[in-house]
């Protein structure tokens, strides 16, 4: 079916307490094993690019790759612009057909991310296009950007609250304690800090940094009003695991096309392991 904004899948999923994948690709094979394994699990899916990633293989590729392997499946596709601080490229996004963007300006001022949050919304919804924003700081890497421990700093209520009235977007992700990248030991959440945002609206929450939580802090995120959860991190590692582990297996074959399927089927498994996970499988209707 054609491509779908995160809108109506995320606020089902937070009706029926679960939540759908963000899963960011890296390639045609990425794109594959992400809406194949959810066509196939029949979870709504969402297909994640970083800017990084837009802007290497450009606009036009990733979205004929999309719209041609979504085309193939009944479940609901939504192809999403993740942390993007630059408003032409979500400007290029939008034009190119992308179903979804997010403007992450959660490194200014309230006052500057609620006037470019609203100026996102103003150019996505006149076309359907969803938006997501970001409220707080979420620690570490993510592309070239890194937020150390002592500059990631936690969504405040009120803050949160304003933000919400001000902004309608489709997706909030505020700052709760999660880290993009590898956790360097227990991760600590801020349940509470979660649960009275989560009161304030009703609009779908999203978690960032979700590599490497357990499957308890998942669910307990979920029944908070999670309803989209982001997964970069894992897909990175099963990307090169995948190919490193089939070549050193077979270092004399030499044929480009296994080393590929294997890497798509630990792609793969990865991506299934966290629909299954966060319970969108069989949610596609
Ligand atoms: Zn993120």
């Amino acid at each position: 079916m054609p491509l779908v904004s995160m809108t109506e899948m995320l606020i089902k999923a937070r009706k029926g307490r679960y939540a759908v994948g963000a899963f960011n690709i890296l390639d045609y094979n990425s794109i594959k094993a992400v809406v194949e394994t959810a066509d196939e699990l029949q979870s709504p899916v969402i297909v994640q690019t970083s800017e990084k990633t837009v802007l290497f293989w450009g606009f036009k590729p990733i979205i004929t790759w999309i719209n041609e392997l979504s085309s193939r499946t009944a479940v609901p596709v939504a192809i999403h612009l993740d942390h993007c601080k630059d408003l032409s490229i979500i400007k290029n996004c939008i034009d190119a057909g992308w179903s979804s963007v997010m403007i992450d300006a959660s490194s200014k001022p309230l006052e500057e991310n609620i006037a470019l949050s609203q100026e996102v919304v103003k150019m996505a919804k006149p076309f359907g296009i969803s938006v997501e924003a970001e409220l707080g700081e979420i620690g570490g890497v993510e592309d070239d950007i890194s937020i150390d421990e002592e500059n990631a700093h936690l969504a405040g209520v009120k803050q949160a609250k304003i933000f919400l009235e001000k902004v309608k977007v489709d997706c909030f992700a505020p700052a709760i304690g999660t880290a993009h990248g590898i956790y360097k030991g227990e991760p600590k959440i801020a349940f509470d800090r979660l649960k009275e945002i989560s009161q304030l609206s009703d609009t779908p929450l999203a978690l960032h940094g979700g590599t490497g939580l357990s499957e308890d802090i998942f669910k307990k995120c979920i029944s908070l009003g999670c309803s989209k959860i982001n997964i970069s991190t894992q897909l990175k590692y099963a990307f090169i695991d995948g190919f490193l582990n089939y070549y050193q297996s077979k270092p004399t074959e030499y044929n480009p096309l296994t080393v590929l399927k294997a890497q798509y089927i630990s792609l793969k498994q990865a991506v299934a392991e966290n629909i299954l996970l966060f319970g969108s499988n069989m949610k596609a209707k």
